[in-house]
């Protein structure tokens, strides 16, 4: 019999509504390109998200019409996450580090009508109109003084909602309509577009403000230091607001100084984004002697968190780090490591041994099941490696635009990664199935490797590759990156690993070299292999 509930449907402007009426006067602070800071509250955002969506139906979009993003954290994306979905249109929020082929090919898939932009992406943009072949109308997002019409005719956002009513009845859409459209960095192959609804939006964004995930509270003060433009920044601007914690936004400024500066003056309590931000911040530290004091909870991932790091935060400035894992895919929040009791009673040891080296632990909405090769769902011994697939609500079904369904038929999503699940729950990634290093049959994880030459003093960013090897068909390679004025060699590395690595995994050579990344902030390893391939060939 059906339950006689209501069916009110999951909105991402029901966020909005929720976070003005209960938190109206919380604060948001947004650092701008090259404007002042910018500081209002969810009261703000909501009115300024109403007037930013009457001008955009003014221009005429529409339900289900799409509208691309190419700008950073800032509160005016911030106001296009609420006022294009609100009315019903979807936000695709360009990736900005992708290849110009690469946006074109986005935005032309997505095939939007209104391309908002920040003013530092004005030449970009100039550069990729020609190509755009639905855009017609461009927005820059900056004040009226500031804008220039970039040679596409574009106009200013502020001056484009001034005139607008700062309130709206946002439409009441089926929950299971499209919100969001991401696409992931392809590194392989054209970009895939990924589109969020807005009941997976809600839904995640609530699961993210579990305590078994980011804990937010009222009182927190939250810093995304992930993009917005990547997976939503992991839904922090929804979480964040449902919890009604303070939102900082550091617009492009992430290096280790800028993002100091506003832990300091905002009181940041907790911040998240990709590995290589947080060591640069932690370089930052250390070289001017001081610490984050506000600073409670990092939230880190997007690529495996060297152990040296969540320990280096823990030990010495008392800051928790909460490694994730999730892909543009999973909306992106798949586990996150937060201690239980059980593991909590074999000690601080095996706890932080835990929380510093695995991914994270099943969240409720998130089903996992590791799977060996020939099918069967292996044990949950934390030994066993297999296929990591997912299930669940925010997980996606089929790619934007494609026919056939991403997801197997009984809904489990293979996520290309390599993981092993152990008894308490918690999920380590060994490696992406791409990224497996075969040697002599016997499989070696690059992320191991990394992670533990990451910990050698004077290494910046470790990467291990697979390099085809004349007589084990493939050996490891690492490459470092070294800190800036750090004396370090290859001895110094080799003999630093000795001790901590069986030694059948000892790479093959180890090189210095500048470590390339990808448009999301990962180890770009099929430029590094392609680079390197010859290396070991003699
Ligand atoms: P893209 O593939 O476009 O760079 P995604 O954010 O979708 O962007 O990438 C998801 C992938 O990133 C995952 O499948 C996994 O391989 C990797 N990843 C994410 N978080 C972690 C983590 N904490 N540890 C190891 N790998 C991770």
């Amino acid at each position: 019999i059906p339950g006689l509930m209501q069916t009110t449907p999951l909105l991402v402007s029901g966020i909005l509504r929720y976070a003005a009426a209960a938190h109206g006067g919380r604060e948001i602070v947004s650092r701008l390109i090259d404007e002042p800071p910018w500081r209002y509250d969810y009261a703000g955002l909501a009115q300024r998200a109403a007037q930013a969506a009457n001008a955009l139906a003014r221009l005429g979009v529409r339900p289900g019409d799409r509208v691309t993003s190419l700008a950073w954290n800032t509160h005016r994306h911030l106001e296009l996450f609420y006022a294009v979905p609100g009315l019903g249109a979807v936000l695709h929020t360009a990736n900005p580090r992708l290849s110009d082929e690469q946006i074109v090919f986005t935005i032309n898939h997505a095939a939007s009508g209104v391309l908002l932009f920040d003013r530092n992406f004005a030449e970009l943009v100039a550069r990729l109109a020609p190509r755009l072949t639905t855009v017609k109308t461009f927005v820059m997002l900056s004040d009226a003084a500031r804008t220039h019409d970039a040679g596409v005719g574009a106009m200013s956002y502020e001056a484009l909602i001034a005139g607008e009513a700062g309130t709206i009845d946002w439409p009441t859409l089926d929950e299971n309509a499209g919100a969001f459209l991401c696409y992931t960095s392809g590194t392989t192959g054209d970009p895939k577009g990924v589109l969020y609804s807005h009941r997976a939006v809600v839904l995640h964004a609530m699961a993210g403000g579990l305590a078994s995930a980011f804990g937010l509270t009222a009182f927190d003060v939250v810093m995304p230091c992930s993009s917005l433009y990547h997976a939503t920044a992991w839904g922090l601007p929804f979480t964040a607001p449902i919890c009604g914690s303070k939102l900082v936004l550091p617009a492009d400024r992430m290096d280790g100084a800028s993002l100091h500066e506003l832990i300091q003056g905002e009181g940041v309590t907790f911040t998240g984004g990709v590995p290589t931000i947080w060591t640069m911040y932690l370089a930052h530290l250390e070289q001017i002697g001081q610490r984050p004091d506000s600073l409670k909870r990092v939230v880190i991932g997007g690529s495996a968190v060297p152990r040296a790091m969540a320990e280096t935060f823990k030990t010495k400035y008392g800051v928790d780090v909460l490694q994730i894992w999730g892909m543009t895919e999973t909306c992106p929040i798949g586990v996150v490591a937060t201690p239980t009791p059980s593991l909590a009673a074999l000690g601080e040891d095996a706890l932080n041994e835990a929380i510093w080296t695995r991914q994270g632990r099943l969240q409720f909405g998130i089903e996992l099941r590791v799977e060996t090769e020939d099918g069967a769902e292996a044990p949950r011994d934390g030994e066993t490696s297999g296929a990591l697939k997912v299930r669940g609500p925010w997980v996606v079904r089929r790619y934007y635009r494609q026919e056939a369904d991403a997801a197997q038929t009984d809904g489990w999503f293979d996520t290309g990664d390599i993981a092993t699940l152990d008894a308490h729950g918690f999920m380590r990634i060994t490696d992406r199935q791409k990224d497996v290093i075969k040697s002599g049959g016997e499989w070696i994880s690059s992320i191991d490797l990394e992670n533990i030459a990451a910990g050698c003093p004077g290494v910046k960013i470790a990467a291990v590759v697979g390099v085809p090897h004349p007589k084990w068909e493939e050996r490891p390679l690492l490459v470092i990156e070294a800190h800036a004025g750090a004396s370090i060699g290859k001895a110094e590395v080799l003999t630093y690993l000795a001790p901590r690595i069986v030694k059948w995994w000892t790479p093959d050579d180890v090189v210095f070299a500048a470590v390339p990344l990808t448009a999301t902030g990962k180890i770009d390893k099929k430029v590094l292999r392609e680079a390197w391939r010859g290396h070991l060939m003699g």
